[in-house]
């Protein structure tokens, strides 16, 4: 493959450049819109809610639909004086571009575009291909890839396998991919009791030693045997309040926030009843229990297989096959029955205060990109 870099490259800088705080796409799908275009691909706008969401397509000259799925929207800047070059200037020094969302996931989204010119231009035969951009990941994700998905569901255009790149990689480009995530359930935990003087409880209800009664039943349900290949169910409180700061005031309202990821061995309903059953035992406990995202697993496939190779091919890491991490937007995709991987730069300065890309790692995932649109 002749040299793809400087075109990665450039389209990391132009998209870098575009201030696209989440949910704000600052015009980066129109920037996508005016590489693609000339390349054969439509775009399908499908903004939701205010946010800029595409649908580019392109029909193949080969069997079968390829999709590339990511998000424009970068997290917040912090302090941008604290960082070394302004965050959205694209400084590109000593191998490295700095910028916000040089590794998530700008730099993703230009590699396969640059992986796209290439193809063209060495009049490769490619299958159908869509890439499927939103500008709300890293916000609520409520109006984003999942309203692609209901789009290409009701207009039958559901693809093949999906690809999406956000920064997967640990140390060195393909080292790790990611074929399935954990779930999300948050349970919120709220006890009312009766406020009263701390000499005389006999007249008061303590909402914290319901709450403390909750916890505790909670933080010892048995989750089961947990499926294979993912990390075990993990439960962690992250927010508890009670007391009105005098020390002599019984409290008579206490709550407490959840934040369970589940390992697919588990389902929703089988977490919600766990826990309420757990907790049954206090009146004065009230519970909320929400599913936030549905856990998702590729098995071994071809996509999986294709990944690995073209990976190997190119810079002969061995790839990891991973579930570990936060949720994705993956989920979506799956969840509509398409096999997904998640493939993309390494991710050892996201959403940091100088978040940056090695430039060669740009070349590198351009390459790997060009091989699986080449074999798919
Ligand atoms: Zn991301």
């Amino acid at each position: 493959m002749s040299s793809p870099s400087p075109a990665a490259l450039k389209h990391t800088v132009e998209l870098i450049r575009r201030r696209s705080v989440t949910p704000d796409d600052g015009g980066c799908q129109d920037y996508i819109d005016s590489v693609l275009s000339p390349l054969g691909f439509t775009r399908i706008r499908v903004d939701t809610g205010g946010i800029t969401n595409s649908i580019y397509i392109r029909p193949g000259e080969k069997p079968g639909t390829l999709a590339f799925a990511g998000h424009t929207d970068v997290v917040p800047t912090g302090p941008e004086a604290r960082w070394p070059h302004p965050p959205f200037a694209a400084v590109a020094e000593g191998g490295v571009l700095h910028g916000r969302g040089a590794q998530d996931m700008k730099g993703g989204i230009a590699c396969w575009l640059a992986a796209l010119e290439y193809c063209c231009t060495q009049n490769i035969p490619m299958p159908g291909l869509q890439l499927l951009i939103t500008s709300d990941e890293e916000g609520d994700s409520v109006d984003g890839t999942i309203r692609l998905v209901e789009y290409l569901q009701s207009h039958d255009l559901l693809p093949d396998a999906a690809v999406v790149g956000e920064p997967s990689s640990s140390s060195q480009v393909g080292d790790t991919i990611r074929r399935g995530r954990r779930g999300v359930v948050h349970v919120y935990v709220s006890v009312e009791g009766k406020q009263g003087h701390s000499a005389y409880p006999q007249d008061a209800d303590n909402a914290i030693h319901h709450a403390i009664e909750a916890l505790h039943a909670i933080l010892h349900i048995d989750w089961g045997k947990p499926a294979a290949d993912f990390p075990p169910t993990s439960c962690q409180f992250t927010n508890v309040k009670g007391g009105e700061g005098a020390s002599n005031v019984i409290p008579g309202r206490a709550t407490a926030f959840a934040d369970i990821r589940y390992n697919p061995g588990l389902d929703f309903e089988a977490i919600r009843q766990r826990i309420e059953t757990a907790c049954s035992v206090s009146a004065a406990t009230r519970l909320d229990i929400r599913h936030e995202a549905a856990a998702f697993y590729t098995p071994d496939c071809a996509l999986l297989d294709l990944v690995e190779n073209s990976i190997r091919q190119v810079n002969g890491v061995q790839t990891l096959r991973d579930t570990g991490g936060g949720t994705s937007d993956g989920r979506f995709l799956a969840t509509a029955g398409i096999p997904v991987v998640e493939l993309g730069l390494t991710n050892d300065t996201i959403h940091q205060i100088g978040e940056r890309v090695a430039i060669s790692e740009l070349d590198e995932l351009t390459r790997i990109y060009a091989e699986i649109i080449t074999h798919f």
